[in-house]
């Protein structure tokens, strides 16, 4: 009997999400290769570099076949946009990436498990009272804008140490660590300038809160400078999805 309910298994190759599936699963193998390679180049250990896909912008059938590819976490800018894509990848866990207004924290607090982009006490507070007690506390890295950054959130690098005294001290948050957006600049010596200097502060304030474990800095054009400055996580948008559709 004809079962007009399946699907034909054999030509699968015709439908476009195919080339997606090729796509993703053929870059994320070079990223990886180059993330091992600059570990390995860098006396860095092995494994010591975490891939985050950024996949703000990007359609929810690359993050769907991104999941098939045992990849489990994703960084997200927009609220809204996020939380269309968790209710279709429920198990996943997610990074808030964007700068974040007071009047946004509770949707954040609610549904995220990370938010990297702290950048006022004002809203740390905020995500520690409305963090629900049924869940673990919140993930926090504190962003830290270096001078000539074009993006207009993140501390001074002066002022980190005081909201990361915050941060530590609000039950419902857990300090992880520190990430930045440099300015983008040509060549990875100038590229490498801006991250050592948050690397330094990084190790400087790890002695005071020895529960930090992240340094979230690289992106597609920069990953590698930010690696060999002791990057433990890159967020990866364009070179792993290809560029995004809004
Ligand atoms: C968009 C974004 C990324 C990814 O950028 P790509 O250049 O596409 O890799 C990483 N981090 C933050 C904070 C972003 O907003």
């Amino acid at each position: 009997m004809v079962d007009f309910h399946r699907r034909p298994t054999g030509n699968r190759r015709i439908f476009p999400q195919s080339d997606i599936v090729t796509g993703i699963a053929h870059r994320l193998e070079k990223l990886r290769a180059r993330i091992r390679e600059c570990e390995d180049r860098h006396g860095r250990p092995p494994g010591s570099v975490r891939l985050l896909p950024v996949s703000k912008g990007q359609p929810a059938a690359r993050i769907a076949e991104t999941r098939r590819l045992g990849i489990t976490g994703f960084g997200e800018s927009y609220l809204r946009e996020a939380l269309d894509k968790m209710s279709q990848a429920p198990d996943c866990q997610w990074h808030f990436i964007g700068p974040l207004q007071s009047n946004k924290t509770r949707g954040v607090a609610e549904n995220f498990h990370w938010v990297q982009s702290l950048a006022r006490s004002k809203v740390a507070r905020r995500l520690n009272d409305q963090r629900p007690a049924r869940l673990p506390p919140l993930n926090v890295c504190v962003q830290v804008k270096l001078s000539g950054e074009e993006s207009k959130s993140g501390v001074a690098l002066a002022d980190a140490e005081m909201l990361c005294r915050e941060v530590s001290r609000l039950p419902r948050l857990r300090l992880r660590g520190l990430m930045t957006i440099p300015a983008r600049v040509a060549g990875e010596d100038a590229q490498r300038l801006a991250f050592r200097t948050l690397a330094m502060e990084f190790q400087r304030l790890r002695r005071q809160f020895p529960e930090m474990d992240t340094l979230s800095m690289g992106m597609s054009h920069d990953f590698e400078a930010a690696i060999v400055e002791g990057a433990t996580m890159v967020r990866l948008g364009t070179a792993l999805f290809g560029a995004r559709t809004r």
